[in-house]
């Protein structure tokens, strides 16, 4: 079992296999970044593979593959394989933008894969393409209608922004519902590399659903989640993510590893360590000491929190969000 220095079970590693991206969401990477890290700078999916062994063989029993945009990075679903074989049981998960779904869902179902979550920001044409700067609606709406019907568990991630999509909250809300998938509204988190926008906090959020449903608070299903969970009236259950509020780092469970090969501690804070050269040497005694330094350096909480309310100068791309 991993446990941080303040206490927290860290169970959970999501995994970005790059940061490059095939849409310039305003939220994260509105331009392409000045240049690309050098396709020699990444590990290969064998050594990234090596690192989740570790891992996994010291307690992280959940994997998220993330980005950038995991699905323009090619073979993903033989990466998928190796950590599924590994360990069959494991909650196996991957968050994309959505638009190579129809390519890839059905491979990445066979691979192993079991949950998806899908950014959807919009589901009007016009707003997705001035969101993510590309036409992308028609196409996303398909992939993911492709990956539900292989079987895939589909999420939905919308972050709400002022005077952009604020006017779609219900409509996504109840697309998501005729079609049960849960969406989860994501507190825009104030980051450098966006343009300059506003997001909407969840107590606007809840406002607006509340001039159409009623809704109660209930209890997440996984407690480590950093999801708010409600219920509507009518059964569906909805969440927000609220990186502003003091108790969302309470129960923290997660690290990230980097295409490159840095650990990263915290979403907010640029504090990394390098699991390269460990994994190059196939040095299992020293990623497993590399791991265990970085959960004791875990950080407390962001400064996102109300009474801070910074700027994380960290891109969610080269995170994985
Ligand atoms: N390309 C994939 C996608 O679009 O889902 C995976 C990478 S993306 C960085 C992962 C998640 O981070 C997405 O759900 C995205 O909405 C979220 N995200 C990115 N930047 C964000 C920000 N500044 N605030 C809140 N969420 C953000």
């Amino acid at each position: 079992m991993l446990i941080d220095k303040h206490g927290r079970e860290v169970n959970y590693l999501r995994v970005s296999v790059t940061e490059r991206c095939n849409f310039r969401c305003q939220y994260c990477m509105p331009e392409k970044p000045f240049s690309w890290v050098p396709q020699e700078n990444l590990l290969s999916y064998e050594e990234l593979f090596e690192f989740i062994k570790v891992s996994i063989d010291q307690g992280i029993n959940k994997v998220r593959i993330t980005g950038g945009e995991p699905l323009l990075r090619t073979g993903l679903d033989d990466f998928v394989r190796m950590i599924a074989d590994y360990k069959p049981g494991i909650d196996l998960a991957l968050t994309t933008n959505g638009y190579l779904l129809e390519e890839t869902a059905l491979k990445l179902k066979n691979a192993g894969l079991k949950r998806i979550n899908i950014s959807l920001d919009s589901l009007k044409p016009e707003v997705a393409h001035h969101i993510a700067q590309k036409d992308v609606l028609e196409k996303v709406i398909r992939g993911i209608k492709l990956a539900a019907s292989v079987g895939l568990k589909i999420k939905i991630n919308t972050v709400p922004m002022k005077d952009i999509n604020d006017g779609e909250i219900i409509d996504l809300l109840e697309y998501c519902r005729e079609n049960n998938y849960p969406i989860r509204f994501i507190e825009y988190m104030e980051n450098t590399h966006a343009n300059d926008l506003k997001g909407l906090k969840s107590d606007e959020i809840k406002n607006i659903i509340s001039s159409k449903y009623n809704f109660k608070h209930i209890q997440s299903d996984d407690p480590s989640s950093p999801t708010t969970s409600y219920q509507l009236d009518n059964g569906y259950v909805f969440g927000i993510i609220e990186p502003h509020k003091d108790d969302f780092c309470k129960t923290c469970n997660r690290i990230r590893l980097t295409a490159e090969g840095f650990l990263i501690p915290c979403l907010y804070f640029e504090d990394a360590m390098s699991i390269k050269d460990a994994i190059k040497d196939k040095d299992i005694a020293k990623a497993t000491a590399i791991l265990k330094e970085v959960l004791a350096n875990k950080p407390e909480k962001n400064k996102w929190s109300e009474g801070e309310e910074e700027t994380s100068t960290r891109a969610f791309y080269e995170t994985g969000g």
